[in-house]
């Protein structure tokens, strides 16, 4: 596969492969002038060499524009998260990556925090523990969620918005989608809109969100909460609303239905929920969006500060003065140099990380 070398990295590509096992996977460390890599572990039988060097840059981004002691990595294990050698592959794993102490293993798909704590337990390096053993419950507690109403309340005085009473709509109903709904509902927000894979529910005067979480736990979806209007999942970005949060999987929004959102402000919950033309088609039409690693950045803050043995109170009073401070800097920013908020992003975690390079020469560990 093509590798693109730049000013900040790759620095380093490892593959590794347990025959015994048997399984093959991968870690690539993309800076770490700012500290160690911390980033997610795949475990997935399709994820690639391609994917995890895509997603440790992201990392390495993200981390500098939340202003994190961190810099970027991420792995794959090619496997079967449900494979019933799954604790073996994880602890075969953790030893492989022992002496790479310039990368904390964190959860991403196909982990759980049990599979932290096998981690742990090899190497005691890794975020997303157990809360017995020290952890912060991220998806429990809702952080990534927590940090998107966070970056609404940066955000919505640049989209001409009252976040009290602004219209919400939501797409995905999973950990980032609920707790999102949860804290804007908590900042006075009406929720009007959701959606899960299964199809969403639509009511313009809000919906009850104690009644929708009961049918989401006891039905499995949100089309059994019976307070609203049965919608099509594609409706969700064409509902009348203030704001918009896709929170669900990736490239969603794209120039076929870019043209029919009615929010004018944009959280993106999910990774990547837009593509590139989409992104730019939106803001022609004058809507704010906040990009991912901004939006979604409070998972990672959250793992990041229990590394660093904190409290989940500190941990949540951090999701709060980052993101309300990055949202509000990335688009001052953005507005300033007449550029796309995603732009602004990067341009800001670039030269945050190529600043910390100047100190740092590269090491072996
Ligand atoms: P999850 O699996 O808990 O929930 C996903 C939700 O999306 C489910 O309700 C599912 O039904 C729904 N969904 C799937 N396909 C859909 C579709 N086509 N239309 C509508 N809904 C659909 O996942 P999550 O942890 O909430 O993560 C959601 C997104 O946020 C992912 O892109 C993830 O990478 C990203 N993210 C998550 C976190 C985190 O802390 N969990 C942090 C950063 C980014």
């Amino acid at each position: 596969m093509n590798i693109t070398f730049d000013d900040i990295g790759p620095a380093k590509i490892i593959q590794f492969y347990a025959p015994q096992v048997p399984f093959r996977a991968f870690v690539v460390i993309d800076n770490t002038a700012r500290g160690p890599a911390l980033g997610g572990v795949r475990v997935s039988p399709e994820v690639d060499l391609k994917e995890v060097y895509r997603l440790a840059r992201t990392m390495t981004f993200k981390s500098a524009v939340a202003d994190l002691p961190h810099g970027g990595g991420k792995s794959g294990i090619i496997a079967d998260p449900k494979d019933p050698d799954i604790e073996r592959i994880f602890r075969t794993f953790a030893r492989m990556i022992g002496n790479l102490s310039d990368y904390i293993p964190a959860p991403d798909m196909g982990c759980n925090e049990d599979s932290m704590a096998w981690i742990h337990d090899e190497i005691g390096r890794v975020a997303g523990l157990p809360e017995e053993i020290g952890g912060l419950p991220l998806d429990k507690l809702g952080a990534t969620g927590y940090g998107v109403a966070e970056c609404a309340a940066g955000a919505c005085g640049f989209a001409g918005l009252e976040l009290s009473g602004a219209r919400v709509a939501i797409q995905g109903f999973g950990s980032v989608g609920r707790a999102a709904a949860h804290f804007l509902a908590e900042k006075k927000a009406r929720v009007v809109a959701v959606s899960d894979s299964r199809g969403g529910v639509h009511d313009p005067q809000g919906l009850d969100l104690e009644q929708l979480f009961a049918a989401k736990d006891t039905k499995g979806t949100v089309t059994a909460f019976d307070g609203g209007r049965v919608i099509a999942g594609e409706e969700i970005f064409t509902v009348d609303c203030d704001i918009l949060v896709p929170a669900a999987t990736p490239d969603v929004i794209s120039a076929h239905n870019a043209v029919e959102i009615k929010a004018r402000l944009i959280l993106e919950g999910a990774n990547i929920p837009a593509t590139p033309q989409a992104e730019r088609l939106l803001a022609e039409r004058g809507v704010l969006i906040v990009p991912d690693f901004i939006a979604n950045a409070g998972g990672l803050i959250m793992a990041s500060l229990e590394y660093a043995r904190k409290t989940e109170k500190e941990a949540f009073a951090a999701i709060e003065e980052k993101i309300r401070a990055n949202t509000r800097h990335i688009l001052e920013k953005a507005k300033g140099d007449g550029i796309l908020p995603r732009e602004a992003a990067e341009r800001i975690a670039r030269e945050r990380v190529r600043s910390a390079m100047r100190y740092r020469e590269y090491t072996y560990s």
